[in-house]
């Protein structure tokens, strides 16, 4: 079975990535197998950069394949803010909520027409001795006016997916990953993997 390390410290995004790889045969370690893996700093200013960074870094300290995911909310009426800022929106020492009360702030003058939002996730697989390869995903909603739902994390009570009448924060863990930003990319990662292993 394969090992992949996933460098993500956020809890959220660990528990989505495991079951989805799980299910699909791959087993995986997160950031608290590494005590003493280096933070990285995420500075760029691109998702696909900030994952390949990331990636990189923890590849070279672990040395066993890696994956790295960089993801936001894209609010078109913020002209693509909070973008790569998704997770320090409120300030540094931002949580969950702290984002969520900005964004409604932000978007109080914002008619029901302009909420369109999307979320954005470029997954960044490093495997020794060959280069980098990138893989995207985007699922697209609206902002509501306040949270909807106890699941997910992040600004999924605030998201609205049309088709599905309901939050991302009220979706089933599986049915998200079906559909998210972050389940698209990681069908792309399983099915790269897949091409591999033939
Ligand atoms: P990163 O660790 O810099 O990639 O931070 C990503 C941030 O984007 C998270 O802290 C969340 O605020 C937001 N985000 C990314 N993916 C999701 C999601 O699936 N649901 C809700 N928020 C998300």
């Amino acid at each position: 079975m394969m090992t992949l390390v996933v460098a993500t410290r956020n809890a959220g995004k660990l528990k989505e990535i495991r079951r989805l790889l799980e299910a699909e045969g791959i087993s995986v370690l997160g950031m608290d197998s590494f005590p003493d893996a280096p933070e990285v700093d995420e500075d760029g200013d691109s998702f696909a950069a900030n994952a390949l960074k990331k990636a990189r870094a923890i590849a070279r300290f672990t040395g066993m394949p890696c994956l790295a995911d960089d993801s936001g909310l894209a609010v078109d009426a913020l002209q693509g803010r909070p973008g790569v800022h998704s997770a320090r929106f409120a300030g540094v020492d931002a949580d969950d909520h702290r984002n969520n009360c900005q964004l409604l702030r932000e978007m109080d003058q914002v008619p029901e027409n302009r909420r369109q939002a999307a979320f954005c996730c470029v997954m960044a697989l490093c495997l020794p001795g060959a280069p980098p390869r990138l893989f995207e995903g985007r699922v697209e909603g609206r902002i509501l006016r306040q949270e909807r739902g106890d699941g997910g994390f992040g600004y999924d009570p605030l998201f609205w997916l049309p088709e599905f009448a309901c939050t991302m924060a009220e979706l089933p863990l599986d049915v998200k990953n079906r559909i998210s930003h972050r389940g698209q990319a990681l069908r792309l990662v399983v099915e790269s993997l897949s091409s591999l292993q033939r």
